[in-house]
């Protein structure tokens, strides 16, 4: 299965593309996670995500594209992966379309999840992440066992440099202008699946579940 998940920052694609791939074994890719740990690595590409991250704004899409195009061609994609994160424009979309071409595959759903602005600030403000394995925590909906350690593996969790609040506005914008063109383009190839990202994590994978028509294990 070849999913994609679209959504503004904070609807929680990194979440549940996680617990899809915990349940499902579908390897997830996310150019979000990608790129910090380029940039944690201080090679070139990282250095310079790292300066566009931090304001917020999109890294250009020749990059995006190489990138993707490299890791689709591993052998752990061959029976399907899921994108959170990417695409972020119609031009990388369009990219990836042709790309899915040439391999002789095709995408089955765009999942889009919907949460309101205000919902989204309040996620992303509390959001804390894990330096080690990049777990998702928040201080108040999904705190961990222990204040400032990751449940899974012990790791520190961090604030993002990106997730403070005069640079979440930024990416809000960037969403509407650059991303969300993306609900139009997917609806019109037949591949949009809408879901409501409001309430439990679990109430919103088994939305999801039900509309990609993945059996629960
Ligand atoms: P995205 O990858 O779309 O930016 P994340 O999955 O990182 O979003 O989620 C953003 C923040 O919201 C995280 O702190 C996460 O713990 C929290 N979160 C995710 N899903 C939910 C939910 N259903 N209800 C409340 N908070 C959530
Ligand atoms: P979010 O929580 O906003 O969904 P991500 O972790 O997916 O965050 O992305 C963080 C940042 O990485 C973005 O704001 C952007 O600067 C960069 N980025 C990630 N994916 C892409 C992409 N497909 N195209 C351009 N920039 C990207
Ligand atoms: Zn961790």
């Amino acid at each position: 299965m070849r999913l994609i998940l679209l959504g503004p920052p904070g609807a929680g694609k990194g979440t549940q593309a996680r617990r899809l791939v915990a349940k499902h074994g579908i390897v997830q890719l996310s150019t979000g996670e990608m790129l910090r740990a380029a940039a944690a690595a201080g090679t070139p590409v990282g250095k310079r995500a790292k300066e566009i991250m931090d304001r917020g704004d999109l890294v250009p899409d020749d990059i995006m594209v190489e990138i993707i195009a490299d890791r689709i061609a591993q052998p752990d994609c061959v029976n399907g992966f899921i994108l959170d994160g990417f695409p972020r424009t119609v031009a990388q979309a369009d990219a990836l379309h042709k790309m899915l071409g040439t391999i002789g595959g095709s995408l089955e759903h765009a999942v889009s999840l919907s949460v309101p602005n205000d919902e989204l600030l309040k996620r992303l403000s509390g959001r804390r992440t894990c330096r080690d394995c990049g777990a998702m925590y928040h201080i108040i909906f999904d705190p961990p066992t222990n204040e400032g350690l990751c449940n899974k593996c012990n790791g520190e969790l961090y604030q993002r440099d990106d997730d403070h609040e005069d640079i979440i506005s930024s990416r809000l914008e960037v969403y509407e202008s650059q991303t969300s063109p993306l609900l139009n383009y997917y609806r019109n190839h037949r591949q949009l699946v809408e879901v409501d990202g409001i309430g439990g994590r679990d109430d919103v994978l088994a939305r999801i579940l039900a509309k990609v028509g993945i059996s629960k294990p």
